[in-house]
C-alpha cells in the first residue's frame, strides 16, 4: 500500500512537472506602431523609450495555434524577485500603457497570463532573464536596416521584411501589423519561436494569423 502510494506521488510529481506547452513565442514591438494609433500610448516614467523594437513578451503556445493563459492564480507576480533586472527592462521591455508608469503592471501582466504557464520550466525570475537573452540575440532593427529597410515612415513589403530578418536573425518570423490613426497598415510586432526551454530559437511551428497587407508602412519613432 505505502509502495503504491509513493509511486503514486512521484507520477504526480512527474506529471505536474511535465512541460504544458509546445513552444513559446517571442514577441517584440515597434514603439512608433503602438503609439500612433488612435488609442495612442503614454511614454514610461523613465522617459521616451529608444527607438529599438521592445519586448512586448515570451508566450507559451501549443502547435495548433492555440495557447494557455493565466495559469496559476497562486503565483502571482512578485516585483521583488526581478528587482536586479528592473533597469534593463525598462530600457529593452518599456511600458506604453496609459497612464505613464514604472513598468511593473505590464510586467505583472506578462507573468499572470503567460508566464505562469510555462512556471515548470521557468520561475519569475528566469521567465524575464530568458527574455532579455533572447532579445540580445535577435536584433531585429539591426536586421532590417542592413537590408535598407529604415523606420522612415516609407512603404516595405512583408516579404521583404520577413527575408531581412530572417537572414538577419536566422529565423522566418511571423509579422502583425495594426493601423495608425489615418488608417495606414504598419508593421507593428514580430514574432519569433523558441524552444520550451526558453534558451534557443527554433523555426516556428506555426504561425499567428496573418494580418498584414503585402505593403506596410514602418512609422518613424
Ligand atoms: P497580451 O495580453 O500579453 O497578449 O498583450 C496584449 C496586451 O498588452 C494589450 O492589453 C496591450 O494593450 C498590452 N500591451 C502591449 N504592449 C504594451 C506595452 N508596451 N505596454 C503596456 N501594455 C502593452
Amino acid at each position: 500500500m505505502k509502495a503504491l502510494f509513493l509511486l503514486s506521488l512521484s507520477l504526480l510529481a512527474v506529471v505536474s512537472s511535465a512541460q504544458d506547452f509546445d513552444f513559446f513565442y517571442f514577441v517584440q514591438q515597434w514603439p512608433g506602431s503602438y503609439c500612433d494609433t488612435k488609442r495612442s500610448c503614454c511614454y514610461p516614467v523613465t522617459g521616451k523609450p529608444d527607438p529599438i523594437f521592445t519586448i512586448h513578451g515570451l508566450w507559451p503556445n501549443y502547435n495548433d495555434g492555440s495557447y494557455p493563459s493565466n495559469c496559476d492564480r497562486q503565483n502571482d507576480f512578485d516585483a521583488r524577485e526581478i528587482e536586479d533586472l528592473e533597469k534593463t527592462m525598462q530600457k529593452y521591455w518599456p511600458t506604453l500603457a496609459c497612464p505613464s508608469s514604472d513598468g511593473l503592471k505590464f510586467w505583472g501582466h506578462e507573468w499572470d497570463k503567460h508566464g505562469t504557464c510555462a512556471e515548470s520550466q521557468l520561475d519569475q525570475h528566469s521567465y524575464f532573464l530568458s527574455a532579455l537573452n533572447l532579445y540580445k540575440k535577435a536584433n531585429i532593427l539591426k536586421a532590417l536596416q542592413d537590408a535598407g529597410i529604415e523606420p522612415d515612415d516609407r512603404y516595405y513589403s512583408v516579404e521583404s521584411i520577413k527575408q531581412a530578418i530572417k537572414r538577419g536573425v536566422g529565423f522566418t518570423p511571423g509579422l502583425e501589423c495594426n493601423k495608425d490613426e489615418s488608417g495606414n497598415q504598419q508593421i507593428s510586432e514580430v514574432y519569433l519561436c523558441v524552444d520550451t526551454s526558453g534558451q534557443e530559437f527554433i523555426e516556428c511551428p506555426t504561425f499567428p494569423r496573418i494580418s498584414c497587407r503585402k505593403e506596410v508602412q514602418f512609422p518613424s519613432f
